[in-house]
């Protein structure tokens, strides 16, 4: 009888909490529900929006999908239109996680639940859930395969016995400042590099080490590939040489890596390792020919998956899985969230994790 009456009130106190999208008594099946995804410049972003609208559908839904272009004004009236046309409920990937405070109270006001996707929406109390990848453990990842690239740890951060000493010159690069993602990411790897760094195994010849001077607005890759430009030209005209760059996306590592070629480096000896995320597939490619030595696989289809069982979830009155309470504090509430695991990819492991798991396939990577 207990578990019966907890059941019950778990499910009303899910009805009266997040909402049960316009009230439907169905489950919200064949309601609208509105996907909101950054861009489509960054392949990840396509894929992820390809995923949750083809599983919506499956699941019987209609699905307004819309792309911002990195444009906050233009996400914040996709929003508003998404509401005035009834949607259910809201998956958003945001491009800055502050700007829509006032567009979520016109949800909450409409009685709409919203799900941060991927990246953590800041500042409103009225984000529901979040599903996203644990984003610490891949900034660790993101470390630990720059110090593998240098021979001193295995993939998962243990060090060698046989390590080299260094000293091994480093520059580091963070990502979009007004991305929750970003700060994570470079925490993580900070945590990671600072021993090498303080027992100066690593060098950091720019002396840029704080996340404003790294962080790269955007993602932007134009914008990496300049600040490394201008990091050789001033820091390395004397001759010596960067042996790794700390890069937490692929875009980025797109643009460093032109830098690294038009100020005369060559690929093979003496080429620096360069970390990554993503495996989008031009990366995949430059890490199957040398120029990236990693990227950081997250699986977009099964963070997919976890936004479609909370939005199904939500709209049926339940309550949606979360394995996470406690890392994602948004400035207003701590937002239950569920994370998934990351994985790095290097060259030996790029059929293993990506061909394997149907991610890419052989033809894809080698074509
Ligand atoms: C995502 C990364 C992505 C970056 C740039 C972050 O919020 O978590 O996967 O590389 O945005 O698009």
């Amino acid at each position: 009888i207990a578990t019966v009456a907890l059941g019950a009130m778990v499910a009303l106190s899910a009805c009266s909490g997040a909402g049960a999208g316009g009230g439907s008594t169905d489950g919200g099946k064949g309601g609208l529900i509105g996907v909101a995804m950054p861009t489509k410049s960054s392949e990840r972003w396509i894929n992820d929006g390809n995923s949750v609208k083809a599983g919506l559908e499956k699941a019987g839904y209609k699905v307004d999908l819309q792309y911002a272009e990195d444009d906050i004004p233009t996400q914040v009236s996709q929003l508003e239109n998404m509401i005035t046309k009834g949607a259910e409920a809201l998956i958003i990937a945001s491009i800055d996680g502050t700007t829509l405070t006032q567009v979520l109270q016109d949800a909450k006001d409409a009685d709409i639940p919203v799900i941060a996707y991927d990246r953590l929406i800041r500042d409103s109390k009225n984000v529901d859930y979040y599903a996203s990848f644990d984003n610490y453990k891949v900034g660790v990842q993101q470390a630990n395969s720059v110090l593998n690239g240098l021979g001193l740890v295995d993939l998962d951060g243990k060090k060698k016995s046989d390590a080299p000493k260094g000293p091994f010159n480093i520059e580091m690069f963070a990502g979009s400042p007004d991305d929750n993602n970003a700060t994570f990411f470079w925490n993580g790897a900070q945590d990671t590099l600072k021993p090498y760094i303080d027992d100066k195994t690593l060098v950091v010849k720019s002396g840029q080490t704080d996340f404003q001077q790294a962080a790269t607005l955007r993602w932007d890759g134009e914008v990496a590939q300049s600040r490394m430009e201008d990091i050789l030209t001033k820091s390395y005209s004397d001759g010596s040489k960067v042996n790794a760059v700390l890069s937490p996306y692929d875009g980025l590592s797109r643009g460093i890596i032109s830098a690294l070629t038009d100020a005369g480096y060559s690929t093979g000896e003496g080429w620096p390792v360069i970390s990554g995320q993503d495996a989008e597939l031009d990366s995949v490619k430059a890490i199957n020919n040398g120029e990236q030595y990693a990227t950081i696989f997250k699986d977009t289809r099964k963070l997919a998956d976890v936004a479609i069982s909370m939005a199904e979830a939500l709209l049926k009155g339940d309550k949606p899985e979360v394995n996470n309470t406690k890392d994602y504090d948004n400035g207003k509430k701590v937002v239950p969230s569920y994370l998934l695991e990351s994985q790095i990819v290097v060259k030996d492991n790029i059929n293993d994790v990506l061909v394997k798991s149907g991610y890419w396939t052989e033809a894809e990577i080698n074509g």
